[in-house]
C-alpha cells in the first residue's frame, strides 16, 4: 500500500469518515512504518512494512480527524 493510494482514495471521495459518513477531504503527515524486524525464528514475510497517515474530514459541522494505519479500513470500494 502506498500514499499513491491514499490519494487517489480521496480524489475519488472513497475515503469515508466514520462519523459523518461524507468523503474525507484531505489527509497529511504519511509515513512508511518499517517493517518489524524479522527475529529468525519464523518466516520472515510475516511482518510486511505498512503506512500511517493522519486523516482530516474537513466537513462542515465535522471535526473528526485521525492518525492511523489502518486507514484502509475507510476506504470505501
Ligand atoms: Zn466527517
Amino acid at each position: 500500500m502506498s500514499q499513491e493510494r491514499v490519494k487517489k482514495a480521496i480524489a475519488d471521495k472513497k475515503m469515508i469518515c466514520p462519523e459523518c459518513k461524507k468523503p474525507v477531504q484531505k489527509y497529511e503527515k504519511y509515513q512508511d512504518l518499517v517493517g518489524q524486524v524479522w527475529d529468525g525464528a519464523g518466516d520472515s514475510f510475516g511482518s510486511p512494512a505498512g503506512s500511517k497517515v493522519t486523516l482530516t474530514c474537513g466537513n462542515d459541522g465535522c471535526e473528526w480527524k485521525e492518525r492511523t494505519e489502518y486507514w484502509e479500513n475507510y476506504i470505501a470500494d
